[in-house]
This record gives structure tokens, sequence and C-alpha cells, in this order.
């Protein structure tokens, strides 16, 4: 009999973790993180910025600790299941006989937390010495929003004291050979649109009634949303190439509510509109396009939800990480897919603070199930992720000062 590969045991323990909302078991998470630190002999610190919501940093102290540490994030929690539509039970991690292994977070993202720190025990059995320091990081809470994580860890005092100056966190399973690599995220913005009017019976024409003002300011959005789309089906990037749903803006009216009966002219009618603002936009002048929208029919914006940063971490040869990074994957024969990260994730509040970072999850050839029932990640693809990160962690140690 042969023995599993100790990275994929100790995936396999991880995935076995109920970390799913709306109640992720952080505390069983804390003793295997605190148990894997102690094997792999990296320090181990917690950071609670809200209580029961951990975030555990592992570190590994460089030759020259003066110089800004490397952060390698993984979050620990994972969303719900529906148990229903799983032909394995999502929390036993079982392995299919082509290697398939099964669970919430096989993609998203405990394979990446895993294959960090396989890397490291590699690394320390070669006797690699990183000149950096690394700090792999278990973070809390990035599936509701990164309200009581991310967002509140990145201006803890405890964050400031780990001195990183750059940051790797999740990217995308890929269904091509290449790894797609993130170097930006749209800016998510959640609106609540109200307008007011005059009420009465359903027989009269009077003017004007918040229906109206309500749809007729809607038109403006889905104008705006139709020219986008536009964008993203026919137009082309100075380079020649096709826009990608994270180049463009998105508008989605996404709530509805109005009125009691139907011969009931109601006072006052509401939308909900979820908007994901693409890098680069002028977010200021964006507010005001969106208040000349709504002016012209008096109707009162509540920003439900806004994030005031959409910049990018630099793709060229500026930019010391993207070099090392790229020589990397030059090296294993890889082609990283560059984009912008459709939707958002806990990468957004480390480069608000102005922290370079990239998102990637190395699984190529493989369909993107994360979120999906029966979510698979196969051992092979995974080791390989492990082989890239035990290649790229000490390129990235050794990037110059
Ligand atoms: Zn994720």
């Amino acid at each position: 009999m042969t023995t599993e590969h100790i990275a994929t045991q100790r995936f396999r323990e991880f995935l076995r973790i109920d970390t799913s909302h709306p109640k992720p078991d952080y505390a069983k998470c804390a003793v295997f993180l605190e148990k894997y630190a102690q094997e792999l002999g990296l320090s181990f610190q917690t950071i609670e910025c809200v209580k029961g919501k951990p975030a555990h940093v592992l570190t590994w102290v460089g030759s020259n600790p003066s110089i800004t540490a490397i952060m390698l994030n993984c979050h620990t929690d994972v969303v719900p299941v529906s148990r229903d539509k799983w032909t394995h039970d999502p929390f036993a991690a079982d392995k299919a006989e082509n290697g398939d292994i099964f669970a919430r977070g096989s993609q998203d993202m405990k394979c990446v937390g895993i294959q960090y720190m396989e890397a490291l025990r590699r690394m320390k059995a070669s006797g690699t010495k990183p000149q950096r320091t690394l700090h792999v990081m278990f973070t809390p809470e990035e599936e509701v929003a990164g309200i009581d994580g991310m967002k509140l860890l990145v201006h803890s005092e405890e964050f400031k004291k780990l001195n990183i100056g750059f940051a790797l966190d999740e990217g995308l399973a890929n269904p091509e050979d290449h790894y797609k690599l993130f170097y930006g995220e749209r800016a998510p913005w959640w609106l609540t649109l109200t307008a007011r009017g005059k009420a009465g019976h359903g027989s009269q024409l009077m003017e004007p009634t918040a229906t109206v003002r309500l749809v007729r300011t809607l038109n403006k959005f889905l104008a705006f949303r139709e020219s986008e789309s536009r964008r993203l089906k026919i137009g082309k990037k100075p380079d020649g190439s096709s826009f990608l749903l994270g180049d463009v803006t998105s508008t989605n009216v996404t709530i509805l509510k109005g009125g009691v009966q139907h011969n009931v002219v109601p006072e006052e009618a509401s939308a909900g509109v979820d908007i994901r603002i693409a890098p680069n936009v002028n977010l200021e002048a964006f507010k005001k396009q969106l208040e000349d929208w709504c002016r012209e029919d008096e109707i009162e914006i509540e920003y439900v939800s806004t994030f005031w940063d959409n910049t990018t971490t630099a793709t060229d040869d500026s930019n010391k990480w993207w070099t090392a990074l790229k020589g990397v994957a030059d090296k294993r024969n890889v082609k990283l897919d560059l984009e912008i990260f459709p939707a958002a994730t806990d990468s957004r509040f480390i480069r608000e603070i102005g922290i370079p970072a990239f998102g990637i999850s190395p699984m190529r050839n493989t369909p993107i199930l994360l979120h999906d029932h029966d979510e698979f990640l196969n051992e092979k693809i995974f080791l390989e992720g492990v082989d890239f990160y035990t290649d790229l962690i000490p390129v990235l140690a050794d990037v110059k000062a």
C-alpha cells in the first residue's frame, strides 16, 4: 500500500473542517493551523479584529527582516452547500480513483493555503534561506464581503507590524492550459434609489408619480448598461484584444419595490442597483454622473455600500514583483492569462492600502467550480500547484529591496 502524499493528506484534513457560512468552525480551523505551523517550524500569531473571527499569521522570518515581507493569503471560510445537489459529502474530501478530490473549498481556496505551506515545507527541507520574511495568512470572512475580516485586518496595528511589501491572493481555476492572473478588481457599489410622487386613484393621470420618476431614472442606468454591454460584445482594447467582463462596468437592477394594490398609485417606489465599476474609471466623476441622472426626478440615492479604490497592480517591468512572477511562470512553461477579477475578493482591501497584489490559484485544465455543487480539484493539479509555489516563493523572497 502506498501512502498518500503529505500535501494531499494535509489538504484533505483542511477540507474536512466545516468552515461554511453561516457558522464557520473557526475554532477547529485554528487548532489545525497552529499544529501545522508547529510541524513546519513557523511562528503562529492570531489577530482577532472581531471576536470569534480570527486571522492567523504563520511566519518564517527572513535573513533580512528589515526589508518588506511577502504575504501569502488564503481565506479560511467557504460558502454554504446544498447537500442534496452533491454526489459526495461536501466535507468528507473523498478522493475518486482518478484523483479528483471533492469538497467545498477544494478550489476556493483551501488548495492554495496548503500549497503555500507545502512549498515552505520543501524550502525548509532543501535548506533555502529566504531574505524576506514570509507570512502565510489564513483570514476569515472573505465569503461575506470581508467586512469582519480583511477590511478591518489591513488597518490593525498588528497588520502594520507585518511590514508587507507584496501579496499573493486567490484567483480562479482555468479550463484552458494556462493560469489566470488577476491584477485588479472592479469597485462594487450598491445603491438604493427612491422616488416620491403624487398618490391617488389608479384611474387618474397625476404628475409626477413615483413610479414614472423611478422608471424614467432607471432607463438612464439601463442605457448605460446597454452601452457597456455593447463594448463588452464588440469593443476592442488599444492592443486589439477583446474586452473581458472585468474590463467594463456592469449595472444590474436587482430589487424593485413599490405599491400595495392595482388601483392605488403609490407615493413611493424604489430600486436596488448593483454596479461593478471597471478599473481606472474616475470614481468621483462616476458618482457625479449618477447624481446627475437622479436629479431631474428628485430621486434620493442611498449608498448602501461603495468602494473607493479600483487601481490595478502593474504587469510590466516597472513592477519588480511582476517580473519575478513572470520569470517563474516562463521557466515552468505556464502562460498567464491577465484579467481583472469580475467579482470581488479580499485583494481589493490589500491594494486599497497601497500594497501590490496578484490573485492566482494555480489550477489549469480545471473547470471553474467555485461556489458550485460537487466542487473538486484533481490531486495532480493540486500537487503541480505545490511545485509552482516551491519555485515562486523563494524568488519572491529574494526580490531585491
Ligand atoms: Zn475565495
